[in-house]
């Protein structure tokens, strides 16, 4: 390990330690129980409606809809599963592609392989570390054909269904340019907004610029339900549609067992939408905390040299998971190994997507900017009350 980079970890470590109140280990994203977690919980398990039907379903759909400035949200098990749903409600099928980047948790790639559909990998800008519409708009004058039924790949001669841009750890991607590019190919965009629940694009929230979105509240995002995720639009129609196939497609009625599509089981517990009712309404308590660890970090991190992230002007963060870039693969790995070893918990960012086994065979572009990243980039411990 070379002295300069095992110098930076060490004082790294001491810095966050300094900042993170901690018996041993510090984790990367902890959650933060500090609003009417238990109140609501106790109160789910005393009335018995802990599963599939109950007041706190319709309560955290009716929250996350003023949040985000949607319509319609749609309360799942899981972020998953609001993008498999999101997915096929914007007309993803069988030998489609799918516009996405390869920089991005494995869900995004997995959900739109659950629709039998193919994932295009394009690149991110380095700044969001989001979709690129330069990318986009390259890819589209090459292969893209507007045709009557929408966009086909001139070279595959298959229809192109989506674009899945995903907002890199809260970052949000350039995603007005990016549907102004799709709207000129006829291509609907799904923002998997799984990590940005709180982020904004000039003023307009995470989730809302999508003909169709996904949130996730797993157990490391901004805000959990222990597990859970969900679907938010703008369109009356795909709500309703999104709450009918998330509920095995049945057709209301007293007591007949009917349903007339092939649905999913996808909705979110009553009790996992009590954890997460609290949550929600702690957002902004959370969000203010997360704020000011980042600020703490500027401060101590600008002095030992160490590069920390953050997004262009133009977004408002939710400062989901915060990064450090590093000078070389090297230096990312020995940062890694120093860390981990001396009780910080750090991660590096993904391995791109077309380097599984089950994606290598996909097309991608050069990629430039995601392996700039992939080699450079590490998150560091993101929530904590400091
Ligand atoms: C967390 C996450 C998801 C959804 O994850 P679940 O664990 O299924 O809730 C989807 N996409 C991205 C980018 C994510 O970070």
């Amino acid at each position: 390990m070379s002295d300069t980079v095992y110098s930076k970890a060490k004082e790294f470590v001491t810095a966050v330690k300094d900042l993170i109140p901690a018996e041993s280990f510090i984790p990367l994203h902890p959650p933060v129980f500090n609003g009417k977690e238990k109140e609501y919980l106790i109160e789910t398990v005393d009335s018995t409606f802990v599963s599939s039907v109950g007041p706190f379903v319709d309560k955290v759909e009716t929250q996350l809809a003023s949040l985000t400035g949607c319509k319609k949200a749609v309360a799942v098990v899981n972020g998953t599963a609001a993008l498999h749903t999101a997915l096929k409600l914007a007309g993803v099928m069988r030998e489609t592609e799918v516009i996405t980047q390869s920089l991005t948790f494995i869900a995004t790639a997995n959900a739109i392989s659950y629709l039998g559909a193919l994932p295009v990998f394009l690149d991110v800008d380095l700044d969001t570390m989001g979709l690129s519409p330069s990318s986009v708009r390259a890819f589209l004058e090459e292969f893209g054909e507007i045709r009557e039924d929408g966009c086909y790949n001139k070279s595959t001669g298959r229809r192109i269904s989506a674009c899945v841009p995903m907002h890199t750890f809260g970052f949000m991607t350039r995603i007005e340019e990016l549907i102004r590019v799709c709207r000129e190919y006829n291509i609907p965009v799904v923002e998997d907004a799984a990590e940005a629940l709180g982020s904004s694009y000039r003023g307009k929230p995470a989730g809302s610029f999508g003909e169709i979105s996904a949130l996730s509240f797993n157990g490391n995002k901004v805000v959990t339900a222990g597990g859970g995720g969900a679907i938010l639009t703008t369109n009356d129609e795909l709500g309703s549609k999104a709450k009918h196939i998330t509920t095995t497609a049945k057709v209301p009625h007293r007591w007949e067992y009917r349903h007339d599509e092939i649905g999913f089981n996808y909705r979110m517990p009553n009790v996992n939408a009590a954890l997460l009712s609290a949550q929600l309404e702690s957002l902004d308590d959370i969000l203010k905390h997360k704020k000011q660890l980042f600020s703490a970090y500027v401060s101590s991190f600008e002095a030992m040299g160490l590069k920390l992230n953050q997004p262009p002007a133009e977004s408002e963060w939710n400062y989901w998971l915060m990064s450090v870039e590093l000078n070389s693969f090297e230096e990312r790995n020995a940062f890694l190994e120093y860390t981990n070893s001396n009780g910080v918990m750090t991660r590096p960012i993904w391995e791109l997507m077309h380097r599984m086994p089950m994606f290598e065979h996909c097309y991608k572009d050069d990629q430039k900017n995601s392996e700039y990243l992939e080699a450079r980039i590490v998150n560091i411990p993101s929530n904590a009350r400091v």
